[in-house]
């Protein structure tokens, strides 16, 4: 597989995807499967609002074509047309007068961070509300305030979308990222986009060992209920799988392991972030926050990691107004896009061999060893006897590359040559 480069592309993505109101149901969701279909042909799917989803049950679908505060004067001081982080997700439609006192117990600001609009939902509690920078929100003078949300709650459906891209192995490799976040770029329209070119370069690919399923789904409802429906055949067949979310800032990468931190998923991230040579950030899983939550749970048990840029909680502009476009850039998103292609091209190289002949075979005759006797080996010839060594049927490359230091590229070169020669079969 051979490593291609998109950050301009993946950027162009975002920007266009940006605009759009999603939340978990609507028709956001909708129009931005249809920009994505544009660059894949993604399966899109509707469940009806009602459904039983393991313990869950998916919520009415929530639209909304406008909503504002105005001041008695009629002018708008907050405007969802201008911002839509500036309406509380799934609030319930209002037209109402109400003082600055009253006003004040539906508005959400950061003290901390005064120029920010927040991201603010109540996807299952029904109430509304508005979003507005602390600065904003600070001179707001007494008064009476015309609010007006002009959005809808009624029995439609949750929209997901995902498309599974056959290999020679049943075996699947997960790639899942969230759709549901409204105007913001980093969380999570770099995983979105990151995952819908991912897709296009697998499906150019003339040879997969692995069987890929890319999932969009919108965040803990719609994981919920992709699992409810898939989660017997992925807890057969999922060998490695990542959630694709914040990798698009300029920041170090970062990693959160599987529960244990020792799957298949685990060890592919481990290795490619240690081989970029740059250093990157370990989180524990208790700092958990996106769909592992779903995927690694107890009966479900997935080998899934997410490897990062800058990690959801952990940055300033994190679900506020300032995780726009000028937070992300086609460099960073260029970097991730190279790493994933590599934890991909690592998985379909990882195989396991084992040796054919008992002993040491002869080399010589084979022109795979010095005829000239030497006081030590050349490196080649010595990473070609040390992958001999190590392939006893159970290692496989990552951890014959554990074992000696080599790569697992040159392990894979190494392995096609040996199976050539007839002296290594894959298992
Ligand atoms: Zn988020």
């Amino acid at each position: 597989m051979s490593i291609t480069m998109n950050g301009g592309q993946i950027y162009q993505l975002i920007s266009d995807l940006f605009p759009i109101t999603r939340s978990i149901t609507g028709d956001g969701v909708r129009q931005s499967f249809a920009l994505i279909r544009k660059h894949i042909p993604i399966r899109i799917h509707e469940v009806p609002s009602g459904t039983t989803v393991l313990d869950w049950t998916v919520p009415p679908e929530w639209n909304i074509s406008d909503a504002y505060i105005e001041n008695d004067k009629g002018e708008k001081i907050v405007d969802f047309k201008k911002n839509n982080l500036h309406v509380l997700g799934y609030s319930i439609p209002v037209d109402e007068t109400l003082t600055r006192k009253q006003l004040d117990e539906h508005l959400y600001s950061i003290p901390e961070n005064p120029t920010a609009i927040p991201y603010r939902t109540s996807y299952y509690k029904k109430q509304w509300g508005f979003c507005l920078s602390h600065q904003q929100r600070m001179r707001l003078k007494n008064g009476k305030y015309h609010v007006c949300i002009k959005s809808s709650l009624k029995s439609g459906s949750l929209t997901y979308a995902d498309i599974i891209i056959p290999g020679t192995s049943k075996k699947e490799i997960l790639l899942s990222t969230y759709i549901c976040h409204p105007s913001m770029a980093n969380d999570n329209l770099s995983g979105v986009a990151l995952t819908t070119f991912l897709s296009k370069w697998l499906l150019r690919q003339k040879k997969r060992r692995y069987t890929y399923r890319l999932v969009f789904v919108p965040e803990t409802i719609g994981a919920l209920t992709y699992l409810s429906k898939h989660y017997k055949k992925m807890r057969k067949e999922v060998v490695a799988g990542f959630i694709l979310t914040c990798l698009g800032n300029d920041a170090a990468f970062s990693y959160l392991p599987s529960k244990y931190g020792d799957t298949l998923a685990d060890r592919v991230a481990k290795y490619a972030l240690k081989t970029t040579g740059k250093p990157f950030t370990s989180y524990s899983f208790l700092m958990r926050g996106s769909d592992e939550r779903q995927y690694c749970s107890p009966g479900i048990g997935l080998p899934i990691v997410s490897v990062m840029r800058s990690k959801y909680c952990e940055f300033s502009q994190y679900h506020t107004s300032q995780d726009n476009l000028q937070f992300v850039t086609p460099h960073a998103l260029e970097e991730s896009f190279v790493l994933y292609q590599r934890m991909i091209t690592i998985l379909e190289m990882n195989k396991t061999y084992t040796a054919n002949c008992l002993g040491e075979p002869q080399m010589g005759k084979r022109n795979l060893y010095p005829t000239i006797g030497m006081p030590y080996l050349p490196p080649e010839t010595e990473k070609i006897m040390n992958l001999l060594m190590y392939a006893d049927g159970g290692n496989d490359l990552l951890r014959i590359h554990e074992l000696t230091g080599i790569s697992v590229e040159s392990l894979h070169e190494i392995a096609a040559v040996l199976t050539k020669q007839k002296l290594l079969r894959n298992v």
